[in-house]
């Protein structure tokens, strides 16, 4: 009985509470002869009460972040990992972005006051939807994606659209509500529904995104962050039923530090095959040209020096980063590899949208040319180690752990 995730060979107390009679070695559990006859019923933990019961063996408190629990409705609804296809590259998650609703913040001088209003989404046309789904196909020409897996997913809900005859205003109409009279959401006049003056191919007929799809912000990261998981969940073809939580707070001692996505990953590349589980946490951005500030980063480490040994991911949906982010994750580095032993106090990797959007590693790398493809062999793409010595070399020109480190120590000329 060995899940290569979730293993846990030195702690009798976790996760299965009450149940003793077994002895842990390398193999596994194994069950003492003397108790062959009796009996023991086991049931596994729910992927979310795994992830805050180990938090709290190492004395921490840890929940769901309100980002967090968006993404969990976001891939609750695609049903699981596959259904992130529908969002597998930056056409898709740009085009619903603009049709998600949208936050205006206005102050008004004169008495202080911040009006924050709220804007539903726009809607799209049928044919609006399929053109984007064909710039996808062309893309990605192996991609199985069509209208109708939006709709399944709950991504998106077909309803009426009409223009309002006293203000003029789009109004989108629920078919669960329209009506020969329908009412404005601006003017809050009722009017007649323009039977005489239907609108030509369909036009009336629009989508409008719906759920967790029609927050603003990319679904508050949700994106960035789900597509983070997916990757190290499927990197080596690791099954996908690895545990993972969407954004969580970790309280310890009276602060909250907020992590994008927490994963465990078990380096099974490494042959000493270290028992305990690897952590995997980090901060996920989407497009924006200067995202990742020195405050995420010092909020990454306060986060990091709870949890030893755990891996840090900063990752982005856009395709490089600006020179800014990488004077700023070059410090990270030098930071997160000073420690008094051989080896970095934590591994670092940094992640862009040619990772997250491509399934296949090596075959991205190899087509994008120089840096990406001076890292394209089995070695390079397999481990953890190797990973985060791949990226941080492509994106911020680092030299590997094993270089740095050998000219840190080497003993200076003339002594
Ligand atoms: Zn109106």
């Amino acid at each position: 009985m060995r899940n290569p995730n979730i293993y846990n060979t030195f702690e009798k107390e976790w996760p299965f509470r009450g149940y003793k009679n077994f002895s842990i070695g390398r193999e596994g559990w194994v069950y003492l002869q003397d108790y062959k006859d009796s009996r023991q019923f086991i049931s596994f933990l729910r992927q979310d009460e795994a992830f805050i019961s180990w938090f709290k063996l190492k004395g921490l408190t840890v929940g769901l972040s309100e980002a967090g629990r968006i993404a969990k409705q976001v891939i609750d609804s695609l049903g699981g990992m596959w259904g992130l296809n529908l969002f597998g590259d930056e056409i898709s998650i740009k085009f619903v972005n603009k049709l998600a609703n949208s936050t205006r913040t206005r102050s008004r001088a004169d008495n202080d006051i911040v009006l924050k209003e709220d804007f539903s989404g726009r809607a799209a046309s049928i044919s609006e939807w399929q053109k984007m789904i064909s710039k996808r196909k062309a893309q990605k020409n192996f991609l199985r994606v069509n209208l109708s897996d939006y709709i399944k997913r709950n991504v998106i809900k077909i309803g009426l659209e009409t223009d309002c005859s006293y203000c003029n205003a789009k109004n989108w109409h629920d078919l669960d509500e329209v009506s020969y009279q329908v009412k404005c959401i601006r003017c809050l006049k009722h009017y007649d529904f323009p039977q005489g003056s239907i609108k030509k191919n369909n036009q009336n007929w629009k989508y409008r995104v719906i759920g967790p799809f029609a927050i603003p912000d990319y679904a508050q990261g949700a994106y960035a962050s789900l597509l983070t998981i997916r990757f190290f969940t499927t990197f080596r073809n690791r099954d996908t039923s690895s545990c993972y939580s969407t954004a969580a707070e970790i309280r310890h001692e009276g602060r909250t530090f907020e992590v994008d996505f927490a994963i465990w990953a078990s380096d099974e590349s490494d042959f000493n095959a270290s028992p305990e589980p690897r952590l995997i946490i980090g901060e996920a951005k989407s497009f924006a040209h200067d995202a990742i500030k020195n405050k995420d980063l010092e909020q990454l480490k306060e986060a990091a020096a709870l949890i030893p040994n755990s891996i840090l991911v900063i990752s982005v949906l856009k395709k490089s980063f600006s020179k800014d982010e990488i004077d700023r994750l070059k410090k990270f580095v030098e930071w997160s590899r000073d420690s008094s032993s051989y080896g970095p106090k934590h591994l670092v990797i940094l992640l862009t949208g040619t990772e997250l959007f491509n399934e296949f590693l090596s075959d991205c790398w190899k087509k994008k040319g120089k840096p990406y493809s001076d890292y394209t062999d089995f070695h390079s793409t397999r481990s953890l180690e190797s990973l985060s010595d791949a990226t941080l070399s492509i994106y911020l020109n680092e030299k590997s752990y094993y270089q740095w480190y050998d000219e840190k120590n080497r003993p200076q000329s003339g002594t």
